[in-house]
């Protein structure tokens, strides 16, 4: 197949309807993807493929790698780099942009929803600095890796359709091998991308950038009297909602910096994130996050943070700048959204842990049984306990199922002191026959410890054989190690036997020394 810079086409892989481009002028800027030496598939995920109305069968794997790396553009592909801004860790810069990835183009999967199709690793773009716009095989492969983690566990995120190395090397601390992931996304709109409008004073741009992102993602709220107000709210709601769910699964994004936080309420940016193993609110991985500010812990406030910044980038679209009135009355609006996101998470929080605990059982008006703050001391308290007794996050709450099916042998075998979950077993046994006491006879209600098996996942993305994949991966051009634990990653509530070798922890001294680095 020819390779050259989109001079030639082939017959459609996708069927793109190109919004981004076309509406928001000034949004982004047209470039070519740059030409790679050798492209080769590394994995394709043609599920995804066929979600998304892609014509991948039949489809050759040169074939398919030069279209996937950008070699030969896919018809209708109208590659633009996207501009946006963020604060990274605080600090306040008025253009980032795609400075490694381009949006080719959207399209409409079979469910009806608009997808963005990026790629990520396509070279530089006027948004580059002083980066190479490059991607290395190890974190495209991880980004597969956690993203479809995320997705098994019914987490909102960007997914990876694709991941084809280039034959090329980047250079990092060392020569590594060079890949393009296709990132598939409900849209790549982030609170820095309306950042990008407010500092730099467009106000029309800025106002079609909140009409654009209204008419995507709540289109409901075109209508209401204040959409930008309404944006804010259900953008707060839906990071409410995510926030609670990593926090469900001992997830650290690791950069929750506001060019990271998504409109959609997707999860992005598979950059240093990790998993905690050994249950440590303080978490952190990141080897560039020195003060913490994005440990596993401050995640909801860090959210809170970022929706603040959000709120300052629309208050223009609620308010006439001239107009100290009108300024005043906005401010209070969205600073009443920025107060309520507490208790939205907490709520959310709340629905997670009740579930993870069992708790959520069907009740009549909808009630369950204890009241919130008896079951956020009960939730606090096993979290105490984990923390205390040095135990797996993940095994932990795993364990809770055999516990309910009468075991509590797994999980005080995880104890540094078998004793020490006596007490709060108790209270929690006491709290199960109140929900089941309140709940109407629901036919068909699977056990408690068959509910807590598909709340509580056994396989997560440990760290450490992440990494080992990975090694096998970009080091000796081994998928197989990658490939066996995608597959024990896709099935995570599952007490699979060839599983297990993924469920165990990390040797403690492996996770005491484990670092991410991020923009690799
Ligand atoms: P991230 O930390 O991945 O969210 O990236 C922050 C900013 O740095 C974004 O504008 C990225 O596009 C840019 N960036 C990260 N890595 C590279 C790279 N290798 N080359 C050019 N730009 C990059
Ligand atoms: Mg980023």
């Amino acid at each position: 197949m020819p390779i050259g810079h989109g001079a030639h086409e082939d017959p459609a892989l996708f069927h793109f309807d190109n919004t981004y481009a076309r509406e928001l002028p000034g949004a982004s800027i047209a470039w070519k993807p740059a030409v790679v030496r050798a492209p080769r598939l590394l994995y394709l995920d043609r599920s995804m493929a066929d979600e998304l109305g892609a014509d991948a069968a039949g489809r050759a794997d040169a074939d398919l790698a030069a279209l996937l790396s950008g070699n030969v553009l896919p018809e209708g592909a109208e590659p633009i780099a996207q501009a946006y801004a963020g604060h990274q860790f605080g600090g306040f810069s008025p253009q980032l942009g795609d400075g490694r990835a381009l949006l080719i183009g959207e399209v409409i999967d079979r469910h009806g929803r608009r997808r963005d199709i990026a790629f990520k690793g396509s070279g530089r773009t006027p948004f580059s600095r002083s980066g190479d716009g490059k991607a290395a095989v190890g974190p495209m492969l991880r980004e597969v890796l956690i993203g479809e983690a995320m997705h098994a566990l019914g987490i909102p995120t960007t997914r990876a359709l694709a991941v084809v190395s280039t034959g090329e090397l980047v250079y990092r601390e060392q020569p590594l091998p060079g890949a393009v992931l296709t990132r598939v996304a409900a849209s790549h709109l982030r609170v820095g991308t309306f950042q990008y409008f407010a500092a730099r004073g467009d106000l029309d741009g800025l106002r079609r950038l909140a009409a654009y992102a209204v008419a995507r993602h709540d289109p409901d709220l075109a209508g209401s009297p204040n959409p930008p107000l309404e944006l804010l709210r259900a953008v707060a709601r839906r990071q409410a909602a995510l926030i609670a769910q990593w926090m469900g699964v001992g997830f650290i994004h690791g950069v929750m910096n506001t060019d990271n936080m998504t409109i959609s309420g997707e999860t992005i940016d598979y950059g240093p994130c990790a998993f905690m193993e050994a249950f440590d609110p303080e978490a952190v991985f990141s080897s560039i996050d020195h003060g913490g500010r994005y440990a596993y812990a401050n995640q909801p406030l860090i959210a809170r943070w970022n929706l603040a910044r959000l709120a300052e980038a629309l208050l223009p679209l609620m308010a006439d700048p001239e107009d100290e009135a009108a300024v005043q009355r906005a401010v209070a609006e969205v600073t009443e959204v920025i107060d309520e996101f507490p208790r939205w998470y907490e709520a959310r929080h709340l629905e997670v842990m009740r579930r993870k605990l069992g708790i959520d059982v069907p009740e009549p008006g909808g009630r369950p049984a204890g009241t919130d703050a008896d079951d956020v001391a009960l939730a606090r308290d096993f979290l105490d306990l984990l923390q205390v007794q040095g135990v797996d996050f993940t095994l932990g709450w795993r364990r809770l199922s055999d516990a309910a099916a009468g075991d509590d042998n797994p999980l005080r075998a995880l104890c540094r002191d078998p004793q020490a979950p006596t007490p709060w077993l108790a209270r929690w046994r006491a709290r199960c026959a109140a929900a089941d006491a309140a709940s109407t006879d629901t036919p068909g209600l699977p056990t408690r410890a068959e509910r807590l098996r598909r709340a509580n996942p056994w396989v997560i993305p440990r760290n450490h054989l992440v990494e080992d994949a990975l090694a096998a991966a970009s080091d000796r051009g081994d998928v197989a190690p990658f490939e066996s634990l995608l597959a024990a990653l896709r099935r995570p509530f599952d007490d699979a036997p060839e599983a297990e070798p993924y469920a165990r922890p990390a040797p403690p001294e492996l996770t005491a020394g484990y670092r991410t680095f991020c923009g690799t």
